[in-house]
C-alpha cells in the first residue's frame, strides 16, 4: 500500500509518523515550504517528502491520500485526485484505523476546545489512561504513535469531518451549529452543517450522542437523517427534561468552575459532565474535579483591571456566535473591540446585544468599513485604528471603573496578527503594561 500525504503541517506530519511505524510506504507533499519543526521530523524517521510544489505522476501513483484538513476540495490536486478515483481521507479517519480505545469526539462552530479540555481534564484527574487530541494542535495520528490509551478525546473542525468514512465515535458531541467558514462551504450554510452531522455517520445504538435541541439548525439537519445513538439533548443553556440530563444540567450549574463565565460556558461544562458520565466516572468524583478547571487562554480570559477597568481577552472569538455569548456573558457596560478579517460575517444578530449593553465600540482591523457600517446606525461612539497599542488607550480613556474593556473581534486576526494566539497574548501584553504603569 502507498500512502501520500498532502500537507506537511501537524496533522500530515502526524499521520506520517504514524503509517512510518506501521510500516506502511509513505510519500509527504506540501504546495508550501513545509515548517523547520515537521520537516526535521520528517528527516528524522526518515519519510521522503517535497515541498513548494507536488509531482503530479508520484502523488497519482498513491493508493490512498490523506488530505490535510487546510486544503479545501476545490484544490486543483484534489480535483485531479478524484478524477482518478484515488481515494481521499483524513488524517483522523486513517489514525481511527489504529486506535483501540473508545473515541469521544467533540465538533460544533464554537466551545469545541473548551469542552474537550474539560471532558479530558475530568477523565484525567479520575485517573483514566486519556489523551486529548485533534483540531487543538496535536495530531491524532501523531498522539496514537507515543501510546495507547483507552480515551481518545478528540476535538473536530468541519475540516477534520468532511474527510471520514468509517471513523466512529462512542461518544459525540456537538456543541452547536451557527455560521462559520463559510468561505469554505460556497457560502452555505447547509453544506457547512452537513459536514458538522457527519459525525453521526457510523454511530451504532450503543453509541451517545449529545446536542443542543434548541440549536436551529442542528435540529433541522438531523431530522433529516437516520439517527441510531442514543441521544442526549442538552438545552442551553441547559434546561432539559430527560431526568438523565435534569441531574446533570444542574449538577454542572452549581458545580461549573469559576473560570467559565457565562451561560455558553455552562452549557459548554453541562456537556462535558455529560460526556463525563457516560464515560463511567462517578459524580463525587466530577464534582471534585470539576471546580478546579482553569479555563483555557483567549477564551474571555481575564487579563487584568488597569484603573479598576476589567480586562477579557476573548480572541479566539472569530465569528459573530462567539462575540454573542461573550457580550452577554457581562452585565456591566462594555467598550468592545473587535474586527480583524471578516470570515463572510453578517452582524444584525448582533445590533440588539450591542444597543443593550456596548457603551463604544473600537474597531481594530486594516479594514473596518464593514463593522462601521454594521453599528453606525446605534449613534454609540466608535472609534477605528490599525494599532492594538492605541486600541487599548482609546478602551481606557472611555471605560470607567467597574466596566469592562472585551477584545472579542468576530472576525479572523491575520491581517495585523500571526494568528489568534498572538492577538491576545498582544493584548494581555499591553494591559499588563498599562497596570505597570
Ligand atoms: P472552538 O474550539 O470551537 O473555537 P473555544 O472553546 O476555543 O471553541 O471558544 C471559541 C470562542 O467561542 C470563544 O470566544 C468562546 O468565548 C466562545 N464560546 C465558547 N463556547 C461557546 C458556546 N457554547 N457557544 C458560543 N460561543 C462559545
Amino acid at each position: 500500500m502507498r500512502l501520500v500525504i498532502l500537507g506537511g503541517g501537524e496533522s500530515g506530519t502526524g499521520a506520517a509518523l504514524l503509517a512510518k511505524q506501521q510500516g506502511i510506504d509513505v510519500f509527504v507533499s506540501d504546495a508550501a515550504t513545509i515548517p523547520a519543526d515537521y520537516k526535521d521530523l520528517l528527516i528524522n524517521h526518515q519519510i521522503p517528502f517535497e515541498e513548494g510544489g507536488h509531482t503530479i505522476a508520484t502523488i497519482q501513483s498513491a493508493d490512498e491520500v490523506i488530505k490535510s484538513p487546510g486544503i479545501p476540495d476545490k484544490a486543483i490536486m484534489v480535483r485531479q485526485l478524484r478524477d482518478h478515483h484515488i481515494p481521499i481521507i483524513d488524517e483522523i479517519e486513517f489514525a481511527a484505523r489504529y486506535a483501540t480505545g473508545k473515541i469521544i469526539a467533540i465538533t460544533g462552530s464554537n466551545g469545541k476546545s473548551t469542552t474537550a479540555h474539560l471532558i479530558y481534564h475530568l477523565l484525567h484527574t479520575a485517573g483514566y489512561h486519556v489523551a486529548l487530541a485533534g483540531n487543538i494542535g496535536y495530531s491524532f495520528a501523531k498522539c496514537l504513535t507515543k501510546s495507547s490509551y483507552d480515551y481518545y478525546v478528540l476535538e473536530l473542525s468541519s475540516f477534520q469531518l468532511e474527510g471520514i468514512r468509517y471513523f466512529k465515535p462512542a461518544i459525540a458531541c456537538l456543541l452547536n451549529i451557527t455560521p462559520d467558514h463559510l468561505d469554505r462551504y460556497h457560502y452555505a450554510i447547509e453544506a457547512y452543517a452537513k459536514v458538522k452531522l457527519n459525525i453521526l455517520r457510523n454511530m451504532g445504538p450503543l453509541d451517545h450522542f449529545i446536542y443542543n435541541p434548541s440549536d436551529a439548525i442542528t435540529t433541522q439537519y438531523l431530522q433529516a437523517q437516520q439517527v441510531l445513538p442514543t441521544l442526549h439533548p442538552i438545552d442551553f443553556p441547559s434546561t432539559d427534561s430527560s431526568n438523565f440530563n435534569k441531574e446533570s444540567c444542574s449538577f454542572a450549574i452549581s458545580k461549573s468552575p469559576a473560570a467559565l463565565l457565562g451561560d455558553h460556558n455552562r452549557y459548554n461544562a453541562t456537556v462535558a459532565v455529560t460526556a463525563a458520565t457516560l464515560a463511567g466516572l462517578p459524580s463525587e468524583t466530577i464534582a471534585a474535579a470539576l471546580p478546579k478547571f482553569c479555563g483555557l487562554p483567549h477564551r474571555l480570559e481575564w487579563c487584568g483591571a488597569p484603573q479598576g477597568i476589567d480586562c477579557y481577552n476573548d480572541s479566539k472569538s472569530t465569528n459573530i456566535a462567539s462575540t454573542t455569548a461573550a457580550l452577554l456573558s457581562f452585565s456591566q457596560p462594555i467598550i468592545w473591540i473587535a474586527g480583524g478579517i471578516d470570515k463572510g460575517n453578517t452582524y444584525s444578530p448582533l445590533l440588539p446585544i450591542v444597543k443593550e449593553r456596548v457603551k463604544a465600540i473600537i474597531c481594530l482591523g486594516k479594514e473596518n468599513s464593514a463593522i462601521v457600517k454594521a453599528f453606525y446606525p446605534l449613534g454609540l461612539p466608535i472609534h477605528e485604528t490599525d494599532n492594538l497599542s492605541s486600541a487599548i488607550d482609546s478602551a481606557l480613556s472611555i471605560a470607567r471603573p467597574g466596566e469592562v474593556i472585551l477584545l472579542s473581534p468576530a472576525c479572523a486576526s491575520f491581517d495585523l496578527f500571526k494568528n489568534f494566539e498572538d492577538r491576545g497574548n498582544q493584548f494581555k501584553d499591553k494591559v499588563k503594561e498599562r497596570i505597570k504603569n
